[in-house]
């Protein structure tokens, strides 16, 4: 997002998220480049008339919204000279202490994973399940075996997140069965819209059960906590829409005391920084911020993990410098040209 006085703003998205917000990318460029028309011309003193006014536009759409809006709070942020965590409302953290997630792949693997992270500093380690009982649980175990012999062990969190792949009585069979391996919480044991099967889960297992998938936007946080369907909730820009409707959510959850994560969808180095600014002006108490690494080759540089924990960057803005050599262009203009 370019300014007339030479500021220029970074958004990002993930564009193959169907199994979540529904989006492909030729979608979220579809609906961004419409939504970024609305955009062209408008003084940006004042973000929420524009926001408002994307909202009016399209219903739901929340991959292109949180592009654009990340873009905008990244181009005010800095005609401010401050952070975006700044300008939501300032910074109560300078780190981030980020979750370790190790993905589906064979158990001995998973131990390695899980030993690195830990010597390097991580102390909540999340493994990927929903593979079948079997291949669950030798993850599982591996990891766990892995963690108690390391000398940090004791301080470290072991939790599993099954992207909603269980029905709820398969998943309250699983967790019963490991309860043994003490698992901090469970991630998103049914499907997105199954909130009566969370709650079921909830209510007949040990430990937490964290929503990620079904906590999309305010309304469906609103709903889960009615309903007492979650201990945990996972908010992530993408899922809200961007910085407004993010920061309803964590208002919403502050306000029913359920512990909130903020995470981002294994995206690029911007998306992430977006995430780690929203992070650090929240309350939340826990962060999945480090997916980027596996991104490949990206334009862009400022982001650093350390000992475990993503530094919040200082500079104006989201804190991240773009190659812009490296990106390809498209432009939009004006719908009436
Ligand atoms: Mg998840």
């Amino acid at each position: 997002m370019r300014t007339d006085t030479g500021l220029v703003g970074y958004g990002e998205v993930r564009g193959n998220c169907s199994y979540v917000t529904g989006d492909i990318p030729e979608r979220v460029v579809a609906v961004a480049s419409a939504l970024a028309s609305l955009l062209i011309g408008e003084p940006l003193d004042d973000i929420a008339p524009l926001l408002d006014r994307m909202e009016r536009a399209v219903v739901g759409n929340s991959a292109a919204k949180a592009l654009l809006d990340i873009a905008l709070h990244d181009v005010v942020a800095q005609a401010l000279g401050i952070s975006v965590a700044t300008m939501m409302g300032g910074r109560l953290h300078s780190r981030l202490p980020t979750d370790y997630s190790v993905a589906f792949g064979p158990h001995d693997e998973a131990a390695d994973k899980a030993r690195n992270a830990i010597r390097e500093g991580y102390r909540v380690v999340k493994v990927r399940v929903g593979l079948g009982l079997e291949r669950d649980e030798e993850r599982l175990k591996a990891v766990r075996e892995a963690i108690d012999e390391e000398p940090e062990g004791g301080n470290v969190t072991l939790c599993a997140d099954a992207n909603g792949a269980w029905q709820p009585k398969e998943a309250v069979k699983y967790l019963r069965r490991w309860e043994h391996y003490n698992l901090g919480w469970i991630e998103q044991p049914v499907g997105a819209d199954n909130i009566d099967g969370l709650r079921f889960v909830r209510e007949n297992v040990a430990m937490p059960v964290m929503a990620d998938e079904s906590a999309r936007g305010p309304r469906e946080i609103l709903h889960l906590i009615e309903r007492q369907a979650v201990d945990m909730l996972h908010f992530k820009l993408i899922k809200a829409g961007g910085f407004a409707p993010l920061r309803a959510m964590m208002a919403i959850a502050e306000a029913a005391d359920v512990p909130y994560m903020i995470g981002q969808m294994d995206e690029g180095m911007l998306a992430t920084a977006a995430a780690v600014q929203a992070g650090a002006a929240s309350r939340a108490k826990y962060f999945e911020v480090h997916g980027y690494n596996r991104v490949g080759a990206q334009p862009f540089r400022g982001l650093e993990v350390e000992g475990g924990s993503m530094i919040v960057p200082a500079g104006p803005g989201l804190g991240v410098e773009v190659d812009e050599a490296k990106l390809n262009c498209v432009h939009v203009v004006r719908e009436d040209g």
